[in-house]
């Protein structure tokens, strides 16, 4: 019997991501990602693709927004700099976590720098776009309960602690 992708395999994937046909993410040779299935490790409507597919498996997988990254919820704004730590390690490209009034995390991209302000961008830089990944299942192998507990694989090319 062929192993199949279910809840609680680490799989492991060579993939291609494409927007618009262009290419915005692949698996370097030698680094493919480790994933465990039903973890929430990966969008959820890849994963939801990628349920039932057996080792040396091909899917094509066209995700929308809100089984990706989410549609577009506002617009990016200017933060004065000022109200950064000094300290901060601040970078285009980079997640930051706010904190609202009621203490709720509001997660935000930084797209832009300079000395005067951060502009923020609420939204992830593929929310609202259309996801089309090409992805072969390289691996396939039951998670430890160490695994499954933590929500992540171990391993070359897992989590490390
Ligand atoms: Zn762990």
């Amino acid at each position: 019997m062929t192993d199949k992708i279910t809840a609680n395999k680490v799989v492991t994937l060579t993939y291609t991501l494409r927007v618009d046909g262009e290419i915005i993410d692949q698996s370097r040779d030698g680094s493919p990602l480790l994933y465990l299935h039903g973890a929430m490790n990966i969008v959820p409507g890849l994963e939801e693709q990628l349920e039932g597919a057996a080792q040396g498996d091909t899917v094509t997988a066209t995700v929308p927004p809100e089984k990706g990254y989410g549609p577009r919820i506002g617009e990016a704004q200017e933060v004065p700099r000022h109200l950064f730590p000094d300290d901060a390690e601040l970078a285009a490209g980079m997640q930051v976590i706010a904190h609202d009034d009621e203490g709720r995390q509001i997660p935000f991209f930084i797209t832009g720098i300079s000395d005067e302000a951060i502009t923020v961008d609420p939204n992830h830089p593929l929310a609202g776009e259309t996801l089309h990944f090409e992805v072969t299942v390289e691996a396939l192998r039951d998670a430890t309960d160490e695994e499954i507990e933590h929500g992540h694989p171990h391993g070359p090319g897992g989590h490390h602690h």
